[in-house]
């Protein structure tokens, strides 16, 4: 038994390496761009809807032809990149069969292609390629030799796709595994309900704030700022080229920072409940929008711009995702309640009013006068709303 797990670790390519790997990359872009060229022309020419498994047949034909080049690369990460472009198609279709009109899949030009695929450990790629090593990990990737990788904590279960990414300037080793091993942490006795903020991550019932990290909160800023700066450049211009691979690698190292943080804090929680109730998103993100919790943003640093605070809320969906994969691994129960009215109840006496929510931190009930934290009271609603979940269905 055991569950599946996506891990990214950092590579560390020599010059000689990155340079394959970018050939690698271009290569694969320029299979993709053919593959699609010769669809869209079947397509416009003669109505002709090209399949998978022509392209593939076709790809061994390339291979031979062009033995310095494409002929270079793994048969298989060639094909995992033609059935990415499949996989483009079929959503076009699908949505033209809905009745939208959607584009068509594009052309993918240099620096819109940075992931290649392995779809099978030991096809073209190996990882853990030295084992007897004994200080680092290296991968080993077919034309382009065995990178090292940085790897923080040892890699679990069974490896099945390798995938190497490239963000900037840096590279990425993408394994998906199977068959994690899953640890179950002895029972707490302990529950909580969480409230997801932007000023703090996470706020539990028991009145613990998990904050969004200050250099996270700072990265966000500044990519508000980058990107409203480059709203400003003119088309075309070189200023703009400058200001757009600013906003792109911004965007990398508020997602690496943002997985980091929502990993300390999942793990964290897993360890310290057996059971953890939050807001269900799809529901949340509906009810915010249209009644605007947002409307009265308070004066902290976080909540100061719009645009920032929208980089900050995005966080939430990959932590919830972060913290259900943790919870799944370590047999901890994860419960999603509708938000609804859980910001504006008093946790104490159950009055329902608009009013009890003095600001965006502060909680005043004005049928019992209860005053605490907003998103503290939120979270014991949370909470409460979760167990009264566990129960019907328990009854059930
Ligand atoms: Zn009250």
């Amino acid at each position: 038994m055991g569950c599946a797990q996506v891990v990214q670790v950092p590579a560390a390519p020599t010059a000689k390496q990155a340079a394959a790997l970018t050939a690698c990359l271009d290569d694969h872009r320029q299979l993709y761009n053919a593959a699609l060229e010769h669809r869209r022309t079947a397509y416009a020419k003669a109505g002709v809807s090209v399949r998978y498994g022509d392209q593939s047949a076709e790809l061994k034909h390339i291979r031979v032809d062009d033995p310095g080049g494409q002929g270079r690369w793994s048969f298989s990460s060639q094909q995992a990149t033609l059935r990415r472009l499949d996989k483009a198609f079929a959503a076009f279709f699908r949505r033209v069969k809905a009745g939208r009109t959607p584009g068509f899949p594009r052309f993918k030009g240099r620096g819109w292609f940075d992931t290649v695929e392995w779809p099978k450990d030991g096809d073209g790629c190996r990882w853990d390629s030295q084992p007897g090593h004994p200080s680092a990990t290296f991968v080993r990737l077919q034309g382009i030799g065995h990178v090292r990788v940085h790897q923080h904590r040892p890699v679990k279960g069974w490896v099945k796709t390798i995938a190497v990414k490239r963000e900037g300037s840096r590279w990425y080793v993408v394994l998906s595994c199977d068959h994690v091993p899953t640890e179950t942490l002895t029972a707490t006795g302990a529950v909580a309900g969480i409230d997801l903020g932007v000023a703090a991550l996470v706020t539990t019932s028991g009145g613990e704030h998990v904050a969004n990290p200050r250099h996270l909160v700072a990265s966000a800023d500044r990519l508000a700022a980058a990107q409203r700066a480059l709203a400003r450049k003119k088309r075309g211009s070189e200023r703009r080229r400058k200001a757009v691979s600013r906003v792109a690698a911004l965007h990398a190292k508020v997602r690496r920072q943002r997985l980091d943080s929502a990993h300390k804090a999942a793990l964290a929680l897993v360890r310290a409940y057996d059971l953890i109730a939050h807001e269900d998103l799809r529901i949340t993100n509906m009810t915010r929008s249209a009644s605007g919790i947002v409307e009265a943003p308070g004066r902290n640093v976080a909540a100061k711009s719009g645009l920032n605070r929208g980089i900050l809320d995005a966080g939430w969906g990959v932590f919830l995702t972060i913290l259900a994969h943790k919870a799944e691994s370590a047999g901890r129960e994860l419960i999603a309640v509708n938000p609804a009215g859980t910001s504006r109840t008093c946790s104490r006496c159950g009055h329902c009013a608009k009013e009890n929510r003095v600001s965006q931190a502060e909680f005043r009930c004005q049928g019992c006068g209860h005053a605490a934290h907003a998103d503290v009271n939120a979270a014991i609603n949370i909470l409460r709303a979760g167990l009264a979940l566990r129960r019907a269905a328990g009854a059930a």
